[in-house]
């Protein structure tokens, strides 16, 4: 029986999107067609991707052997993947576009989205691919490129227009940029990626961004713990789901720290995306409907924010350090 699952409905398509579903950061290609195989099996039918994850070809392959199998047909998935930065300028969007869909596989995807608003310096697809990191290969330091967001959502609008990419949307970007990009835009984006969770709750920008008619999508749902090997500020905080507050709510319903920390995104409209490769615990996320977080669970949870942002480029353990323009 398919896991209960709730959807969002988007503005300009009326695609139909599912509220929780799968992340794909950190699934070794080794380990990605089974865990993608598993995930669609267990229930789940939003697959979150990415071109710097370096698993698309595998995600690709998980699709397709579930498709074969019966267990899901393509119309029934919700595919989202995302341009790396480095591919910005707008002669690089399309060949990269392009190249995301041969590596998974399909005829088209759900959602695009632009993963950051970071122009990175280029480097072609014949010489690295999957896309290289931040910093270029066989240079020691990151570096611009000079490549505007208006253009690069030009170029994504035109995708939009083709229906290769059903929806288009937007992930790291504040009130700020967005606002921007909507004095200009033809399309507006579909839905905003962001890192959401009890210590960075956002409260006005989710607000803002639902009310513009642009859906929202939370990743790292679970705080600082993806976040333990990059930066400092997440070894200092406290494991959320160790958190007292989450540990007691969770007793209350009876459900796990992880269940009520996703529950409280989905309870605002928000999707979330977890990824583990460990049945037990696939299954418990998506464990997140048919119940909800009372008022004293949200307030006791809105006492929890912190401010506290993970994903930080700015911080310096992120290894980046951005440069000044010159
Ligand atoms: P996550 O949800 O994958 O959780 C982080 C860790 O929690 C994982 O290591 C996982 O093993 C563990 N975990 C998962 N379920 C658990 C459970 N029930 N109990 C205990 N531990 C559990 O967090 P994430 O990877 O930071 O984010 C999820 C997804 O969001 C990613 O896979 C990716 O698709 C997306 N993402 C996007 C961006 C972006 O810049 N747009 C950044 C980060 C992540």
């Amino acid at each position: 029986m398919a896991a209960q699952q709730d959807y969002i409905t988007l503005d300009r398509t009326g695609d139909k999107m599912p509220l929780a579903g799968f992340g794909c950061w950190k699934i070794a290609p080794s380990d990605c067609e089974a865990t993608i195989y598993n995930a669609i099996k267990t229930g789940y039918r939003l697959i979150d991707s990415a071109g710097i994850y370096g698993n698309e070809l595998e995600v690709g392959a998980g699709i397709k052997k579930a498709i074969s199998e019966g267990i899901v047909k393509r119309q029934d998935l919700f595919i989202v993947t995302k341009i790396w930065n480095t591919y910005h300028a707008k002669e690089n969007v399309r060949p990269a576009f392009d190249k995301q869909l041969e590596e998974l596989g399909l005829d088209y995807v759900d959602l695009y989205l632009i993963h950051f608003p970071v122009p990175c310096e280029f480097t072609p697809i014949a010489e690295a691919y999957p896309p290289p990191g931040w910093i270029k290969p066989g240079k020691d330091k990151f570096a611009y490129e000079r490549s505007p967001i208006h253009e690069l959502w030009g170029e994504f609008e035109k995708i939009a227009d083709t229906g290769l990419a059903r929806n288009i949307g937007i992930s790291n970007f504040n009130v700020q940029t967005i606002l921007d990009l909507l004095t200009y835009c033809r399309i507006k984006p579909s839905v905003l990626q962001v890192e959401l969770h009890p210590y960075l709750q956002q409260n006005r920008l989710v607000d803002w961004v639902q009310k513009q008619g642009i859906q929202i999508m939370a990743y790292s749902s679970f705080g600082p713990i993806s976040y333990l090997e990059m930066t400092g500020t997440a070894k200092d905080a406290k494991p959320l789901m160790d958190h007292d507050v989450i540990k007691s709510i969770a007793e209350k319903h009876n459900k796990t720290a992880g269940q009520v920390l996703l529950r409280w995104s989905v309870q605002r409209n928000v999707v979330v995306i977890p990824k583990s490769l460990n049945q037990g615990r696939m299954e418990a996320n998506l464990g997140i409907f048919g119940w909800s977080l009372d008022d004293t669970d949200l307030k006791a949870i809105a006492g929890l924010d912190a401010g506290l942002r993970f994903n930080d480029t700015m911080e310096p353990a992120y290894g980046i350090d951005l440069p000044l323009f010159d």
